[in-house]
This record gives C-alpha cells, sequence and structure tokens, in this order.
C-alpha cells in the first residue's frame, strides 16, 4: 500500500467522524453517542494500522479466519482496540469467535445461542452479542424475523443468560432503510437494549437519526472492495 493511500485512510476517518457529529448532533443526541465500527473486512493489516494510527479503536470483520489472520499481531501493538464480528458464525466456529471478538453483533438462531451458552458452561468468557434482526424478512439474509424476535431475545437473554447487549440489521438494498431503522430502534427499546447497531456508508446518517449506536462503516473509510467479496 503506498503512502498517499495510507494517509487517505486518516482523511476519510477524519470526515466520517465529522459527519457523525453532525448527524448525532442534529438529531439533538451527544456528539459522542454514536460509536463508529470501521469494518475492515478484505483490507490488509496495513490498511488497519493506518486507522489506528489516526486514533480508531472500534473495528468490524465478517470472517472469522481472516480476522484470526489479522487481528491477534494488531492487539498485540494496540491492546485496547474492540473487534466486532458482523457477519455470519457458524456453529463449529464458536470456539475461534469467542476467543477473538469482543462483540459478536450476528447472533441469529437458535442452535448459534445454545452453542455460546455451552462455551459459557464450559466456563469460557462470551463476547457482548447482538441480535441480528432480519427486519425485511428476505429469505436469503440471515436474522430473526421481527415478530419472532421478542422470542428470540426472551430464549437467549432469559433462558440461557446470554450477555445479549443490543441489536443489529442490514435493511434490503432495494428498499429506504428509514422504516427499517425505525423498526430495529423501536425493538430495542421495547426490550431495554442499549445498543442499536445499523447503518453502513451509504446511510449512516439516516440510521443515527433514527438511533444507531453504532454504525458500521467500510467503503467510506478504506474504499471499494474486490468485487467477489461480500
Ligand atoms: C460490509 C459490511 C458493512 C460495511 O458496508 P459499507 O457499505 O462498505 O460501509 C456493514 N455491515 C455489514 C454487516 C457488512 O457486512
Amino acid at each position: 500500500m503506498t503512502e498517499s493511500s495510507l494517509s487517505t485512510i486518516a482523511a476519510r476517518l477524519g470526515t466520517i467522524r465529522a459527519r457523525i457529529a453532525a448527524a448525532t448532533t442534529a438529531a439533538g443526541r451527544a456528539a459522542d453517542s454514536a460509536q463508529l465500527v470501521a469494518v475492515s473486512k478484505t483490507h490488509d493489516a496495513e490498511a488497519c494500522l493506518e486507522a489506528l494510527a489516526a486514533g480508531q479503536r472500534i473495528f468490524g470483520e465478517n470472517r472469522v479466519q481472516e480476522a484470526q489472520g489479522k487481528w491477534p499481531a494488531l492487539r498485540l501493538r494496540h491492546p485496547d482496540l474492540e473487534l466486532h464480528l458482523i457477519g455470519p458464525l457458524q456453529s463449529n466456529k464458536v470456539a475461534d469467535a469467542i476467543a477473538l471478538f469482543d462483540v459478536i453483533e450476528s447472533l441469529d438462531r437458535e442452535k448459534l445461542a445454545r452453542a455460546l451458552a455451552a462455551e459459557r458452561d464450559k466456563g469460557k468468557r462470551l463476547p457482548r452479542l447482538y441480535i441480528q434482526v432480519n427486519t425485511g424478512e428476505e429469505e436469503q439474509k440471515a436474522g430473526i424475523g421481527p415478530k419472532e424476535a421478542p422470542a428470540f431475545i426472551a430464549l437467549c437473554r432469559d433462558s440461557l443468560g446470554l450477555p445479549v447487549e443490543g441489536l443489529m440489521c442490514i435493511p434490503p438494498v432495494d428498499e429506504e432503510p428509514a422504516p427499517h431503522f425505525a423498526l430495529l430502534a423501536q425493538l430495542a427499546r421495547q426490550q431495554g437494549l442499549p445498543a442499536i447497531s445499523m447503518g453502513m456508508s451509504g446511510d449512516f446518517e439516516v440510521a443515527i437519526r433514527f438511533g444507531a449506536t453504532h454504525v458500521r462503516i467500510g467503503t467510506a473509510i478504506f474504499g471499494e472492495r474486490p468485487k467477489a467479496a461480500p
């Protein structure tokens, strides 16, 4: 990676931080009430280091294996960083995921909830958990349906005693995101869950207007990803 592209990351981070602060202020919220999760998937350790050098501390990755290759070394240099898993988690990767991530944003089914509880019962410390809600009820998309969400939250939090702290959604690409953000925020309020993860490069200001506490931004910081990547 060249010098100029490295400094581009710092400049873009500055721009995004200013836009987040402006959006929170415009929504009548404290300027630091929406946290930036820098989505570094597909980007190399150099790019992550540049963001770290620019003061960024919260990062999102969507694949356990890719994150395992990048983040343990970076964490040695920056022990205060916080890593979020934002992609689907297979039950057979649960042990690896809880060893690496501080937050898992993609808890989306009972089998995974039970696998997490089993690790906890073996004495492992669990990351903070967000439940992914499929607000658009899209067949191909991960996440629990909005109607099923209250019962699933109760199962995770009350029956299994999991550390559920919030909700996450990815609205359908071809729809206005606002109604989806409104739905997720309402559900989080009803359930007494403080963390609301929604909004990406193209719509994070709308998400903040609807109450996002975490926005997940990749492209606007690190640039375009290779086309094949999700
Ligand atoms: C890739 C990804 C993002 C970031 O998307 P950008 O449009 O690049 O900002 C956010 N959330 C999830 C779940 C992702 O997979």
